[in-house]
């Protein structure tokens, strides 16, 4: 290989590791501005944030009636305070089905936490 060669050989080297380098930092940087957002936009938030608003009372109030004041697991009474929303499919299996009223059911506080994350469970509140 010819000296001038090896010399522009060299520089497209130096050329590409800056590149990368440059690369690399502006990968964290966005991987650090999109850590909240993946958070605030995780379904556990999304469905917390349904839950909490007036459209998510208003489902379990009408949820409550339409199982007749019921857990859907054991069929216990419960009362609507007590009472927690469960996914049906759990969120970490169906998160699109985070807030999906198709996916949701309301049940005692027992039946909730023996459910876990298992299909036809799912915790909640
Ligand atoms: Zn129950």
């Amino acid at each position: 290989m010819e000296p001038e060669e090896r010399q522009d050989l060299t520089e497209a080297v130096l050329n590409l590791k800056f590149a990368q380098d440059r690369t690399d930092r502006a990968l964290a940087e966005l991987q650090a501005l999109a850590r909240p957002l993946a958070v605030k936009h995780s379904p556990r938030s999304r469905f917390e944030r349904w839950r909490d608003s007036s459209d998510g009372k208003h489902w379990k109030r009408a949820q409550h009636r339409k199982q007749r004041g019921r857990c859907a697991c054991c069929q216990a009474p419960i009362d609507l305070n007590g009472s927690h929303i469960d996914h049906i499919q759990p969120l970490a299996r169906a998160p699109e089905l985070a807030c999906d009223s198709g996916n949701l059911q309301i049940l005692c506080a027992d039946c909730n936490y023996r459910k876990g994350d298992r299909a036809g469970a799912g915790r909640s509140s």
